[in-house]
């Protein structure tokens, strides 16, 4: 594999625009393919009409991420057509499903690419500049699979978004989850090995990370050799970092002992993303989720006991097949035991070569809309008196950036991942501080520094 190309092809400065669907994994990987065409002499542009190459990074989870890459390629064939030289590449899930037929579909596409085949950027590029339309979806063999992940000359050049950066720790699931797409375009799971984990960990440090996220599709089934998840995180929360976070776990493979280290390493944040997708055994047992509510119930009971301000968020589908109406109540039922902190919800739609496509899709739409409709209004009036609950308490964030819409006020979260504006002089991003809850603007809570003597 050529990592680090001549520049023969590369005198005149070239801009690469990344356009990224779906998941903080895309996300990750559309900064790590930047690093790469950054070696390239490429720098990032800010829109397709100044890049010579255009990169989009799909996600094929839903159907509407999918829809929207189409409907991206549509918006680039104007563009296309002022500028012929413009290379446009479709990376990610999309890619690895579709592979030929995007380029069958898409006449502007000059290349496709699968989550195996990053690292493969250099010499793909120069089969385009050569005139091929090239299609990388190959995967790579067992160990090469975990080599390849992130092959060593990039450990050293991770990114630090802020002060947050992320990392992949294993690619890939083998859960089968019917609804889910993942297991088929990400390929079967692979862990890199915990020391590998450690010494990006500590270049991101050296760099100016200050929390640091661990990613994969099944964080928890992590297993490299005897190291388990549990190893890791433990490891990783002792280096010299403000915050750990991770994302995301199945509830099957998350155990107490996981709540114990959380509840015990001031470095992990009292947080977890724990994903149900549905409130009803049967249809849980439909989704191959392998666990039940009452064990799901069980294990947020202890990690509540452990640690009582723990803020759990989740994933819920309605009108999965067959779901009747009671069915959809018990998952109103659990949201309000759980009382999560988030709720990421989605209406049911099958996704081709998934098991539960064989199931059909006889859940009306409107039936779906009003579901999802009341459940969002429930996650709403419990999201609203938890942020009321936060009112004159102290809290310590993080500060991360400046507000979104507001200029010359910070932005900041919370342990438990819920964010704050802070209008204060002198804060910089990587600072974690007291502030005391004052207010709350729609999803913002409103927060003022706590003097320190
Ligand atoms: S655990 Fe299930 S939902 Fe999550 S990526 Fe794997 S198959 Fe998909």
């Amino acid at each position: 594999m050529r990592l680090f190309p001549s520049n023969r092809y590369y005198s005149l400065v070239m801009k690469a625009h990344i356009q990224t669907y779906g998941c903080q994994m895309n996300e990750h990987d559309s900064f790590r393919i930047m690093e790469i065409l950054s070696t390239l002499g490429y720098e990032p542009a800010k829109s397709p009409q100044d890049a010579s190459l255009v990169i989009v990074n799909t996600c094929s989870v839903r159907h509407n991420p999918e829809n929207k890459v189409y409907s991206y390629l549509g918006m680039l064939r104007p563009i296309k057509e002022r500028n012929p030289g413009l290379i446009v590449a479709v990376a990610g899930c999309v890619a690895q499903q579709e592979g030929e037929n995007l380029l069958k579909k898409s006449p502007l596409v000059n290349l496709v690419f699968g989550p195996d085949n990053y690292f493969r950027l250099p010499e793909m590029l120069d089969e385009v500049r050569a005139g091929k339309r090239v299609v990388m979806t190959g995967w790579a063999p067992g160990r090469e699979r975990v080599q390849n992940f992130i092959p060593e000359p990039w450990l050293e050049r991770g990114h630090v978004d802020g002060c947050k950066a992320y990392i992949a720790i294993s690619k890939g699931c083998n859960n089968f989850c019917s609804f889910c797409i993942v297991p088929h375009v990400r390929g079967r799971e692979v862990s890199r090995e915990p020391e590998n984990i450690l010494r990006e960990a500590r270049g991101l440090i050296a760099k100016g990370a200050r929390e640091i996220w661990l990613l994969g599709q099944n964080v928890n089934s992590y297993k490299a050799g005897d190291a388990t998840f549990h190893d890791l995180l433990d490891a990783v929360s002792r280096l010299p970092l403000a915050r750990v976070r991770f994302t995301s776990p199945h509830p099957k493979a998350w155990s107490n002992d996981l709540a114990d280290l959380m509840a015990g390493r001031a470095t992990i944040c009292n947080q977890l993303h724990l994903p149900l997708q549905a409130g009803a055994d049967r249809i849980l047992k439909l989704m191959n989720r392998r666990h039940t509510i009452r064990e799901y119930l069980d294990k947020v009971a202890y990690l509540k006991s452990r640690i009582p301000d723990v803020e759990i968020s989740t994933d819920l589908i309605v009108g999965f097949p067959t779901e009747t109406d009671d069915e959809f109540q018990q998952t109103l039922d659990v949201m309000r035991q759980v009382r999560f902190s988030q709720v990421f919800s989605f209406k049911y739609s099958p996704r081709p070569g998934t098991k539960a496509c064989e199931l059909g899709d006889d859940v009306p739409r409107a039936v779906k809309e009003d579901r999802l409709a009341r459940l969002i209004a429930l996650q709403d009036q419990i999201n609203a008196e938890q942020m009321a609950a936060c009112i004159g308490r102290v809290y310590e964030v993080l500060v991360d950036g400046t507000h979104p819409r507001t200029p010359g006020v910070s932005s900041a979260r919370t342990d438990g991942y819920r964010p704050v504006s802070i209008a204060a002089d002198g804060l910089e991003i990587g600072d974690l501080i007291p502030v005391r809850i004052t207010g709350v603007k729609g999803h913002w809570l409103i927060g003022d520094a706590v003097r320190q003597a």
